[in-house]
């Protein structure tokens, strides 16, 4: 059986950021990386915006503002990011603070879906030079911690050290994995929210501004803005029991792709159960089934205008005269009324209305609501120290472990790995 002095499961940022560092402490080392899909499959693969600043995509409960820029140095060291300028932001900070709304100001470059495929060869290439062994298209399944033995779907190999970084998608492998290892985890906060999609015109602060990251009272925030060429799309998630669900998202292409003038972005307020703490896996499986429900296996969107009234949109009335522009994503024209819980649509409709305020013209009858957007919090593990050590020899980190959630946090958390493994 071959043997590695490391293995890495996932390829997405937070597996790349542990390649990067460990061949860059330990050149020459045995890395094995794996990947299920052919590229990686997050937010490298889908637009690619990058935040630099804490606490973006970093959770508080593992990072502070002084360790997250110490490992972000790194991070702009390998990854080279183009920043991308902000204008004309006071105007919209003084609009913000008179109502109790916050704009912070992020440090962020935007390579594009197209822009970011092109890094991932090129990550993977630079990672190839270095020695580390990739096999794509070969999926984890199990471990066998007493023999450090890493089983897949085409072979087994042995391992020094274990980093599991499956992404939010790898949620469910991940929670077997620790249910086996009896590695004890909490999985309470999920966000749930809904992705607006409108034109620029409407929302043009996103020329000054590409990715406005505004935290509104009762815990909600607007989250992944994409412009110019964007898009809205839908993810399919499996229950446990195998039933599927769809989540809303959005994307955009590189400049050097045609615009279309529009401009979606999410807002999503964080849920947090306290006792008797409800799994957030469960809670938003049970979201996703019931917006399923109604929207007969789609997500469902509906327009401003007809929100406003109380009235479902229909096929019918969902384009022509106030509804000028066409979805981006043309699933089911419905009522998320029925479907979101009052306390989140409450909290979200009043935001909306503080954004409208700070930008007049987001709440123009024709903008589109699409629902559900829900994000996992990644299960959280019982760590046995602050590199992400659950297991002896097993780190788990990224998305999918609540280490991270964003692209720069989760190349962080992998050098933070390193950092354990190499101590
Ligand atoms: C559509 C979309 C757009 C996003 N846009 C942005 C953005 O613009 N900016 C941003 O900061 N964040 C964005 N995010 C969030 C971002 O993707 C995550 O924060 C980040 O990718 C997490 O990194 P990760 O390495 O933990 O997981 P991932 O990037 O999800 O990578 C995990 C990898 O592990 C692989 N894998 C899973 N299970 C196995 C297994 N059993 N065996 C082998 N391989 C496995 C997966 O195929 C995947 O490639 C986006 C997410 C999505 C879904």
């Amino acid at each position: 059986m071959e043997q590695f002095d490391l293995i890495i499961v996932g390829s997405g940022p937070a597996g790349l950021g542990t390649a990067f560092a460990y061949s860059k402490r330990k050149p020459g080392g045995k890395v094995l990386l794996i990947e299920k899909e052919r590229y990686s499959t997050g937010g490298l693969r889908n637009d690619c915006k990058m935040n630099f600043t804490y606490p973006i995509g970093f959770p508080d409960e593992y990072w502070d503002s002084e360790s997250a820029n110490r490992y972000l140095a790194e991070v702009i060291e390998e990854l080279q990011p183009r920043f991308m300028e902000k204008k004309n932001l006071s105007i919209y900070e003084k609009r913000a603070e008179k109502l109790g709304v916050k704009l912070l100001e992020v440090r962020q470059s935007h390579l594009g879906t197209d822009g970011g495929l092109e890094l991932i060869k090129e990550l993977m290439d630079r990672l190839k030079n270095r020695g580390i062994e990739i096999h794509l298209e070969e999926t984890a399944s199990e471990v066998d911690p007493k023999d450090q033995i890493l089983f897949t779907d085409k072979g087994k190999y042995k391992y020094g050290n274990l980093v599991i970084a499956p992404g939010r998608r790898g949620f469910s492998f991940l929670q077997d994995l620790m249910k086996r290892l009896r590695i004890s985890f909490i999985d309470h906060i999920l966000d749930i929210g809904i992705r607006l999609e409108t034109t620029i015109e409407q929302y043009p602060i996103v020329r000054d501004y590409y990715d406005p990251k505004f935290l509104f009272p009762d815990k909600v925030r607007t989250f992944c803005t994409n412009a110019f060429r964007a898009y809205v799309v839908q993810e399919k998630y499996l229950t446990a029991n195998g039933e599927p669900y769809y989540s809303v998202n959005g994307h955009a292409y590189s400049s050097k792709r045609q615009e279309n003038g529009l401009v979606n972005f999410a807002l999503l307020k964080t849920v947090m159960f306290t006792e008797p703490l409800a799994s957030g896996q469960k809670y938003a499986e049970m979201i996703g089934l019931q917006a399923m429900l109604l929207g007969g296996g789609r997500p469902i969107m509906q327009r401003v205008g007809d929100f406003r009234l109380g009235k479902r949109s229909t096929e019918a009335a969902f384009t022509g005269d106030l509804y000028f522009f066409e979805p981006t994503l043309h699933c089911t024209p419905g009522d998320i009324s029925l479907s979101i819980p009052a306390k989140i649509l409450r909290a979200i409709w009043k935001a909306m209305k503080l954004l409208d305020t700070i930008v007049p013209g987001v709440l123009h009858p024709s903008t589109i609501m699409y629902y559900p957007e829900i994000k996992l919090y990644g299960n959280k593990p019982r760590f046995m120290d602050p590199f992400f050590q659950a297991f002896p020899h097993i780190y788990l980190i990224g998305d999918g472990a609540g280490t991270s959630r964003g692209i720069t946090a989760a190349w962080a958390s992998g050098i933070r790995a390193v950092e354990g493994i190499l101590r």
